[in-house]
Formats: C-alpha cells, sequence, structure tokens
C-alpha cells in the first residue's frame, strides 16, 4: 500500500524499469463487482495492477454525498487481497490536496452538459484527480467503467489533449439480475427504492427495442425513456437525453439517464444500437 505519491511514482518505474506493464485502477473504494470486473481486465493486460481508492473531496458539489459516501476500508482490503492486485495507492485527502493547493484541470465541451451542468465542478474535480493519479503512477493503461459513460469522455479527452502516455481502457456496465447498475451509491436505496431503481434499466432496455424497431427520433426516444417513470412514484427524471458518446451533444445513439429514487441520485446509459444485456 502506497501513501504518497513519491513512494508510488518510485515502485511504478522500477517495475516499468523491470520491463513490467502497469495497469491503473482508479476507485472510490466501497468495491463491488463492477470495480473488481475492471481489475480482472487490467490483470489480463498487465503485469502490474495498481487500484486507486480514494474518495476525492474536489469532485463532489456543497450539499452532496462526500461525508456521508461509503466508505468500508476493511471490506475493500479483503476484496483488494482476494483480487490479488498489486498495489494500492490511498492517499489522504491533505496528502492530495494540501494547503494551498490550488490548481484545477478543466476539460471545456464534452464536461460542461449533462452530468457536468447536473454537478457544476464536478469534472474539474475528476479530471483533476485522475491527472494526479496518472502523474503518481505512471500507468500504461488505465480502466475506466462505461458505468460513468460521461466521465470515460471526460478522461479520453484530458490523455488526449494533454498527451497522457496511458491508454484508456473501458470496462462494460456490470448489473445486478434485475438490470440495476452496480454502484457504491445503491447502498443508500432502502428495499422500496432498490425496486423502483430497476427502471433507469428498464428504460433503456425499452429505448434500445424502440430504435432496433427503427425509430431513429432523438425526441421520441427521449419520451420513450421518460415514459418508463411515470409508473415509478419514487422516480424523478433529472435528464434523459440520446447523445454522441464522445461529444455528450445531442443527435447520437448513448441513452443516457439521471434520475433520484427517493433522495438518491442514480445515473445510467446504454448504447442504443447495441442490444440490452441480460
Ligand atoms: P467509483 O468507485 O464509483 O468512482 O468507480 C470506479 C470505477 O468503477 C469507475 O471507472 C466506474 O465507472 C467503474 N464502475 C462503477 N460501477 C460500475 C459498474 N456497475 N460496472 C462497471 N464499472 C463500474
Amino acid at each position: 500500500m502506497y501513501e504518497a505519491p513519491a513512494a508510488m511514482l518510485a515502485a511504478s518505474r522500477r517495475w516499468r524499469a523491470q520491463g513490467l506493464e502497469v495497469g491503473l485502477v482508479p476507485t472510490m473504494g466501497a468495491l463491488h463487482a463492477g470495480h473488481l470486473s475492471l481489475i480482472e481486465a487490467a490483470r489480463g493486460e498487465n503485469s502490474m495492477v495498481v487500484v486507486s481508492v480514494f474518495v476525492n473531496p474536489i469532485q463532489f458539489g456543497p450539499g452532496e454525498d462526500f461525508a456521508r459516501y461509503p466508505r468500508d476500508p476493511a471490506h475493500d482490503a479483503g476484496v483488494l487481497i482476494g483480487a490479488g492486485v498489486d498495489a494500492v495507492y490511498q492517499p489522504s485527502v491533505e496528502v492530495m490536496y494540501p494547503p494551498g493547493s490550488a490548481t484545477r484541470v478543466h476539460v471545456s465541451g464534452v464536461g460542461d452538459s449533462l452530468e457536468g451542468a447536473a454537478r457544476p465542478g464536478h469534472f474539474e474535480g475528476v479530471a483533476t484527480v485522475v491527472t494526479k493519479l496518472f502523474t503518481a503512477v505512471e500507468p500504461d493503461r488505465a480502466y475506466f467503467g462505461q458505468k460513468d459513460a460521461q466521465q470515460v469522455a471526460v478522461v479520453k479527452r484530458l490523455a488526449r489533449d494533454l498527451d497522457l502516455p496511458v491508454e484508456i481502457r473501458v470496462g462494460p456496465t456490470v448489473r445486478e439480475e434485475d438490470g440495476l447498475a452496480l454502484s457504491s451509491r445503491n447502498a443508500y436505496l432502502n428495499p422500496e427504492e432498490r425496486t423502483a431503481a430497476a427502471s433507469l434499466s428498464a428504460a433503456l432496455r425499452l429505448a434500445a427495442a424502440a430504435y432496433s424497431a427503427g425509430e431513429r427520433s432523438p425526441d421520441e426516444l427521449r419520451k420513450v425513456l421518460c415514459g418508463r417513470f411515470e409508473a415509478e412514484p419514487l422516480a424523478r427524471v433529472e435528464y434523459a437525453e440520446v447523445v454522441d458518446p464522445e461529444t455528450f451533444t445531442s443527435p447520437g445513439t448513448l441513452a443516457v439517464l439521471a434520475v433520484r429514487i427517493g433522495k438518491t441520485r442514480l445515473i445510467d446509459n446504454h448504447e442504443l444500437s447495441k442490444v440490452f444485456p441480460g
């Protein structure tokens, strides 16, 4: 386990000097099967796998859930050992953002719409911490989940624009049996909300069916998405759009959703030209 960027970097450079390739899986902990699938992908493509565990305060807005975000170090340690990861990078907030830290990385355009608009500063926080993680680990490859599709687009843009010598790899969304995308935030749901939360994947499935039946109008596809929530009194749609997966503007074929189930904000997405899994 490494807690300081300099120690992490020294270790990573030692490995790479030995000809070992390094894969990085950035996480905020509370590890679940979605994280594990990225760790497995990293294992398959690299000799050394580093998992970072850091709940990044600057990607949470005021009034968001930073303080109560699920943290379970004992569980995470068991999962990480079980998965056979080679190193864990777990800096404290003070190490990551020492007093006086003032630099932020802003990805314009793709980071400004949808999640970026709903959560001002969110992607700036993500882009800043990802840049710092890449600097500390110097990975050959870094692994991100399609679950956070706009984050993927932001990180790819960031890596291209700053000429970061890292390959961005994307893993498919891991889902529960009823379709709910795994998320650390699912822990906030009570049993009734948990049932209602399946409406996100159900809406995406309906939109994919409409698309495969020939529907191409963004308005109609948006109506299909939104229609699924009319029968869900616990659900409130924040946005439902069909966008381009690189720019996150319309038109496109990636259906993206942000929905509140009770007080819990969930996101999900699906590429409509593909069959919905399950
Ligand atoms: P988080 O700990 O939520 O910041 O997530 C860490 C990484 O795991 C991010 O790249 C996420 O996109 C990815 N991830 C989260 N949930 C899933 C999931 N259900 N399936 C696949 N990857 C996921």
